[in-house]
């Protein structure tokens, strides 16, 4: 009986193991995969967001986005006091 028992729990270590590794290659946001492929993400609330210069905290609840944006507006934007 010790046998079957051990079978199950390496098995279950298993999908649990094969489960986060699914999870961490899925983890990324709307907006990081839009940039991937060179885009801006079109998310309504993404969109607002960033008009205003800040994180979709809902999509990207670790602002993954707040990256992408500075990476992408760098151009022609100087402080004017
Ligand atoms: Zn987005
Ligand atoms: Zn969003």
């Amino acid at each position: 009986m010790k046998f079957i028992k051990t079978l199950a729990a390496t098995a279950c270590a298993t999908i649990i193991l094969a489960g986060m590794a699914l999870a961490a290659e899925q983890k990324q946001t709307c907006c990081e995969k839009a940039a991937a492929e060179g885009k801006t993400c079109t998310m309504k609330c993404c969109v607002a967001a960033h008009h205003e210069g800040k994180s979709c905290e809902k999509c990207n609840p670790n602002k993954e986005d707040l990256k992408l944006i500075k990476k992408g507006n760098q151009a022609g934007q100087k402080k004017e006091d």
